[in-house]
């Protein structure tokens, strides 16, 4: 390179650099003000949230009451060398009530709360975020006990991608902080820190490994029973008139958060006093329920009606060809409300855990996993099944090319390992296209058949789950 360079352009180097070093020290002066001004840690001294403020979400309030003993008495636990939780994951869609739960655990406890959202460490500054953790986890330290509430774990704590695709090298650095000052204070300590996210899909595994977020509590939308009790919690806490209808009210708010029915009450007093009224009536709730509707993502009545019919009948199918098939796996639990991680409902059951896994067996699951779209083609026609399978049919399409290409199932294809056979004899595996496609084909219509069968049996399941939208294995028995 030549550096023949005149006077002026010498002098309008300095001039760029004295202005870089400008902005460089003004950002640095300003990055170290923003880390010692946490302004944004919301300390509430003592959070007046109990686990009385909350409807619903039965089985996620029992998980955190446990947690209150283990923060009150750590001395117990440690006598017993019990690994005390440290840190507790909540997950579910908005608006379901987790930092409400992660308020009455600090307040249940009688500890000091001190919240944060993960988007405030997100900065542009080198070292702020990590600064930040470390600045939160000292002030909470100071009150001995307490709860930390990191709400949008997910900005923080994304999965770190490998090779060069690395996130960027700050997010890094504030999750080790974070990880870091997890494992830095002690079992018996009486610190839990939860975190909330409507996306644990996109979490780093890091955060989920024993000794940090290793208790992961599911926050769901409610269901009806839990809506009715959502909503009498609101309106008790109003002047409502005694006679509102809440049964039919539970029954319009299908899909709801807590959020959004806490608003749907509000919005109602709103009206209320608007019109110069004593109290809350049916037709408040009612103009209320108009507004809110047209303020938020909600689908119309008539509209969530049918997605929910449709939820029912693709539901039962799978629960009963699964009551059917394997009467000696349990049924936990068949939901028709979505759950955060994008399914429209499910049916969860454990397998007889002694049972090893046959050929009779994988048959069976993949039945189950097709009874959802052929319930719906029955009783919805054809013409009108929906995409509700898509995840069904993945899991269906990826089990039956296992039970051909590697674990040798099928009679016609023999004991091959079609991984193999692809790497050392070029052979392509599409060659398996057919094989998979009967397999399905055959145990799609047996199940079809099955149901056709069972009609009555399989419409009394969906009829309950149009019903109470959360039924258990009793219910189906
Ligand atoms: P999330 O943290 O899951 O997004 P929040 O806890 O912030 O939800 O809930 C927002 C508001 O919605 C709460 O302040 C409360 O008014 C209402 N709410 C949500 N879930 C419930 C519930 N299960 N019981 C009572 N109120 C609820
Ligand atoms: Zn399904």
């Amino acid at each position: 390179m030549n550096l023949n360079l005149n006077i002026y352009q010498v002098l309008s180097i300095i001039g760029v650099l004295i202005f870089c070093y400008f902005v460089f020290f003004k950002n640095r002066k300003s990055a170290q003000k923003e880390i010692n001004n946490l302004s944004d840690i919301e300390y509430i001294s003592s959070s007046n949230t109990g686990f009385d403020d909350i409807a619903g979400n039965y089985e996620a309030k029992e998980s955190l009451k446990d947690l209150v003993d283990f923060i009150k008495n750590p001395e117990k636990y440690q006598k017993f060398n019990a690994r005390m939780p440290k840190g507790v994951l909540l997950y579910g869609s908005p608006g379901t009530g987790k930092t409400l739960m992660a308020k009455a655990l600090a307040k249940e406890a009688g500890v000091p709360f001190y919240a944060v959202s993960g988007s405030d460490f997100v900065q542009v500054y080198a070292g702020l975020g990590a600064g930040r953790i470390r600045t939160l986890f000292k002030k909470a330290k100071q009150s001995k006990k307490s709860v930390i509430f990191i709400d949008e774990i997910d900005a923080i704590g994304k999965k770190r991608m490998g090779g060069n695709m690395r996130g960027s090298d700050e997010g890094d650095r504030t999750l080790n902080a974070l990880l870091t000052e997890m494992s830095g204070f002690g079992d018996g300590s009486g610190i839990i820190v939860v975190a909330a996210t409507n996306r644990i899909d996109t979490l780093d595994q890091a955060l989920l490994r024993p000794g940090r977020f290793d208790r992961q509590i599911e926050i769901m939308l409610p269901d009806r029973n839990a809506r009715k009790d959502i909503l009498n919690l609101y309106i008790q806490k109003r002047n409502c008139n005694k006679n509102i209808n809440l049964e039919k009210l539970a029954d319009l708010t299908v899909y709801f958060s807590g959020a959004q029915l806490e608003n749907l009450i509000n919005e109602a007093s709103l009206i209320a006093v608007k019109d110069n009224s004593e109290e809350i009536n049916d037709e408040h709730i009612e103009q209320a329920y108009l507004n809110v509707l047209a303020g938020t993502e909600q689908k119309n009545p008539a509209e969530n009606k049918r997605q929910k019919m449709v939820t029912s009948y693709h539901e039962a199918g799978h629960a009963f060809i699964s009551k059917y098939l394997m009467p000696e796996n349990k049924i936990i639990r068949v939901s028709v409300i979505p759950t955060s991680k994008g399914a429209g409902g499910y049916t969860l059951s454990t397998p007889s855990n002694e049972e090893i896994i046959t050929k009779t067996r994988i048959k069976n699951q993949l039945s189950v996993l097709l009874a959802g779209r052929a319930a719906e083609e029955i009783f919805l026609g054809n013409d009108n099944v929906t995409i509700g399978a898509q995840n069904d049919i993945e899991r269906s399409t990826s089990l039956a090319i296992d039970y051909i290409a590697k674990y040798g199932m099928d009679d016609e294809v023999g004991l091959l390992n079609f991984g193999i056979l692809a790497e050392k004899l070029n052979i392509p595996l599409s060659s398996l296209e057919s094989y998979v496609k009967k397999l399905i084909d055959e145990l799609y219509s047996d199940v079809m058949h099955i149901i056709k069968n069972n009609k009555d049996k399989v419409e009394q399941i969906a009829n309950l789950l149009m019903e109470k939208e959360v039924i258990h294995g009793e219910d189906i028995a």
